[in-house]
Formats: C-alpha cells, structure tokens, sequence
C-alpha cells in the first residue's frame, strides 16, 4: 500500500531544475511537470513546503567573479529565488493547489513575509508553502535555507531533486566513470570527504538537528512521490546510518 513515510517535508529545487534543457530561465513545460510532481505529494497528504533556488538565473558567485561585491550579488540571486518561486506557485495554483510564498526579504507587494508560526499554520492547512529568497543573508546558499526552515518547521525530511545527477557519487560521475553510488552515507561522511551534495553550513545544519535528507534526480517522473513513500531512490544521508 502507498503509505507517506513522513508527515511534513521540504522539497529543494534547485533553480536549473525549473530551466530545462537550457540550464537557464525558465520552461514553463518544466515547472508544470514540477509542480505536478508537488501535487502527487500534496494528494498523498502530506505537508509540502518548498525551497526554490536561484542558479537558473543568478549566482552570486558569478557577480563576485565579474568583480561585484559579493553580498551585493548575493541578494540579486536571493531576488532570483523570487521570482522563480512566483512562477511555481503560479503553476501550482493552476493545478488547484492553495500555496503561499512566503519571502525572507519583505516585499509585501508579491509574497507574505517569512513568519515561522504562519507558515507551519498554512502547511497544517494543506498549503503548500514555497521559501522565498533564501535565508535573507548573503554568503549562504538555498541548501542552507531548506536545511533551516526545515530545521525550524519540524519537517521530517528535505527532498532534494537535482536535474543533473541521480544521488550522491564518489566523484563526479560525468568525469570518473569508476565513481560509486552511494544508496546511504552519514554527514559526517559528506564533510570530511567533502562530497558535493550540499554545502557545508547546510551539512552541518542537517547533522545538527538529526534532519534526514534523500538525494534524487527530478528528470525521472514521479521520484517526488516515490521519495516520500520511501521508495529506494537516490541517497539517503542521515546523522547516523
Ligand atoms: N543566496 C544567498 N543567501 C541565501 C540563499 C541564496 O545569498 O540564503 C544567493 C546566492 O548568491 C546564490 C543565489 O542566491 O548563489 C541562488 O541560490 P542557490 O545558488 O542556492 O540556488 P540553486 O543552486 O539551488 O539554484
């Protein structure tokens, strides 16, 4: 039978899995097969909130690198994460899903501000809630963000959908092609060897606060779903294994 193995979750979207092909902008086909992907959870009852990356239109390593002060270039990527969570809500409300974007930058204007108390009040009613610009701080990532809300929303676990590999590796499995895959692994197993599944703020954050974490690819549909009915995709990263 299809029983959700967790009650309340956070999905990270990296910004790349909403551009397609492209690697840049957005695919309206792309973020509708998303966010039917977010309903199959959501009809399965369980409460969904989403963290939404920006890299699809803006890092704030690049502004660094052409020269921009990097917390200024940070918030231009946190102002990324915006709009492209504008554009998942918009494509989940045409699916019939109640969602609320709630931004850690104020602006009032297009998406209510970020209040923990409020957000687990809307994901208690069924909402989907979507994390807007990151932390609110420069010098961290959207990992970060989805490592901390879901710290202070009690979720059971952070989905993270990559749209360029299928869970955590060795190496990098595009350059080595005797690079292994892991089906589970400790954080402290990604720290110190440094595996590139999150940074190592979110890592740690993860560690911290005993937060599972699933690793898997989005280009395969229905892995959401299987993710959360506790299917063996991906990898598994947990405190202790
Ligand atoms: N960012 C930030 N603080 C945060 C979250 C994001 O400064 O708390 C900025 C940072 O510049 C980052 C950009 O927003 O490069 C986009 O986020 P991220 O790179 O995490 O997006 P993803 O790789 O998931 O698409």
């Amino acid at each position: 039978m299809s029983v959700p193995q967790y009650k309340r979750v956070v999905i990270k979207l990296s910004g790349e899995a909403l551009a397609g092909e492209a690697g840049f902008g957005l695919s309206p086909a792309i973020i509708k097969s998303v966010a039917e992907e977010v309903k199959e959870v959501v009809d399965l009852d369980v409460e969904v909130a989403v963290v939404v990356g920006g890299g699809n239109i803006w890092r704030g390593k690049i502004g660094s690198e052409m020269g921009m002060d990097r917390a200024a270039a940070d918030y231009m990527g946190m102002l990324a994460t915006v709009m492209n969570s504008l554009a998942l809500q918009d494509a989940l409300e045409k699916l019939g899903i109640e969602t609320r974007v709630q931004s850690s930058i104020v602006m009032t204007q297009v998406a209510e501000p970020y209040i923990r108390r409020k957000a687990v009040r809307h994901l208690e009613k069924k909402r989907v809630v979507i994390f807007a610009a990151g932390t609110g701080n420069p010098f961290f990532s959207t990992d970060t963000t989805a490592a901390l809300r879901a710290a202070e929303i009690d979720a059971d676990a952070i989905l993270m959908a990559k749209n360029n590999v299928d869970g955590v590796y060795s190496a990098d499995p595009k350059v080595d092609e005797d690079a292994i895959k892991y089906d589970t692994l400790s954080y402290l197993d990604v720290i110190q060897q440094g595996l590139q599944v999150m940074d190592s703020t979110a890592s740690t954050l993860c560690m911290d606060n005993d937060i599972p974490l699933i690793v898997f690819s989005i280009t395969e549909n229905g892995n959401i779903k299987r993710a959360v009915l506790g299917e063996k995709i991906g990898t598994v990263v947990r405190r202790n294994v």
